[in-house]
């Protein structure tokens, strides 16, 4: 039995893709009181992170900001737009985008599910293609949302957005278009506004490095005309109030105060690192950490280079090794959390998270672990992976130095 106040010596490795590390600079801002959240400093601080989280999706549209998780604003994006019995085309990319298109039926949405056969649509992400060719063929218009996942998270793909639009725009369809970027958001680029995005859905503890417990959906003004037709019903999810109210940074309901706290430290210190520098940061570990993956002669779970995660990789094992005994091993020897295969990649893969607060050490630390604990589990490796991965970081860290110079 593990006891609740069993503390190891040094630091626990949360390696999942999401909830990441959370920075103890952003643990501090959210130890400060809770104030009243009708009060005059409380608009203040309601009016900053309304205004700041905007910059994160590149949008200069609502963002709203609800006390739940990423789950909640799943189905805040479907009962704002949408009413019972409409079709829905939601795209196949793994275990994310299926539990939302359950959720659709759920609330009796019809969602049609596009996909590459097997586990294929598993590792290649979203096709545009598939999308465009369906939307054609609808010519009464009967979709009235296209919903896709931007950084699956089950697998490791981050699918392309713009071209999703795109394909939507060349059959030229009326579909509103509902993009998951839970756990890519202020890891991987998004751009709302320009993707011409109708709904984006984000949550706190991917990117943002905030514990879990709020979620976001950024709301094109083609949504909220939208909104104000559709019926299926809603309360506490609904935009109005809320949009209403956050005028002057308030909400219609207790707000979720110290994680509040936390989004506008996080909010400063992603600005102040730059979108662009973490998003380069993100490509790095990534980059880094599938070249050990390969050096190990282990495969990774997304099959098409063009869409590899910046988020996290996925790591099949080979035939007959099941991953979650790797993961316990790693989990019991070494003190580090690595994400689970989920639903049709159970026991085939796991994940290894490299977002939010992470660095080039960090990295380095997981993998050490992931390669310590694969010997341990008896799975054969081709070679070392930490040299692949040093040698990696050395050369960019050298072309850094070699800019700054310049
Ligand atoms: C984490 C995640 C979710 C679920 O969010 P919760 O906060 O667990 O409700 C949904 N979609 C994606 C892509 C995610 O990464």
């Amino acid at each position: 039995m593990l006891k609740l106040d069993f503390h190891p010596a040094g630091r626990h490795f949360l390696q999942i893709p999401g909830p990441s590390p959370v920075p103890d600079r952003i643990l501090r801002a959210m130890s400060y009181p809770t104030i009243d959240h009708r009060g005059p400093e409380f608009g203040a601080l309601g009016l900053k992170v309304i205004e700041g989280i905007k910059k994160i999706f590149k949008t200069q549209q609502p963002v709203v900001i609800y006390p739940a998780s990423g789950t909640g604003a799943w189905e805040a994006a479907l009962v704002n737009t949408l009413s019972p019995g409409d079709t829905v085309l939601m795209f196949e990319t793994g275990h994310f985008a299926t539990l939302w298109k359950k959720m659709a039926e759920s609330l009796g949405l019809k969602p049609e599910f596009l996909g590459l056969p097997g586990i294929e649509g598993w590792r290649r992400g979203v096709q545009p293609q598939m999308i465009e060719a369906r939307l054609r063929a609808d010519t009464g218009h009967l979709i009235k949302a296209v919903c896709v996942v931007h950084n699956e998270t089950s697998t490791g793909v981050t699918s392309d957005i713009a071209a999703v639009r795109q394909a939507i725009d060349a059959a030229g369809h009326p579909a509103l278009l509902l993009v998951d970027t839970i756990s890519g958001l202020a890891c991987a680029d998004y751009r709302h506004d320009d993707w011409g995005v109708d709904v984006t859905v984000s949550g706190s503890q991917k990117g943002l490095m905030l514990p879990p417990g709020i979620s976001f959906n950024a709301v094109s003004p083609k949504a909220l005309a939208a909104s104000k037709q559709a019926k299926l019903p809603r309360a506490f999810w609904g935009w109005d109030e809320i949009i209403e109210m956050n005028a002057t940074g308030y909400w219609p309901y207790t707000p979720n105060t110290n994680l509040l706290y936390g989004l506008s430290e996080a909010l400063e210190m992603i600005l102040d690192e730059g979108l662009d520098n973490v998003f380069a940061r993100h490509e790095r570990l990534a980059e880094a950490c599938r070249r050990a993956v390969t050096a190990w002669g282990l495969e990774i779970q997304c099959a098409d280079p063009a869409v590899y995660s910046p988020v996290l990789t996925g790591v099949m094992t080979p035939e007959g090794v099941d991953a979650d005994a790797v993961r316990k091993v790693i989990y019991e020897r070494f003190d580090m959390s690595l994400g689970t295969g989920l639903g049709k990649m159970k026991g085939r893969m796991f994940r290894i998270g490299h977002l939010g607060d992470c660095n080039d050490l960090m990295l380095m630390a997981t993998l050490s672990g992931c390669e310590m604990g694969l010997r341990l589990a008896g799975v054969p490796l081709a070679a070392s992976g930490l040299p692949a991965a040093m040698d990696y970081l050395v050369a960019e860290a050298k072309v850094k130095a070699l800019k700054a110079a310049a």
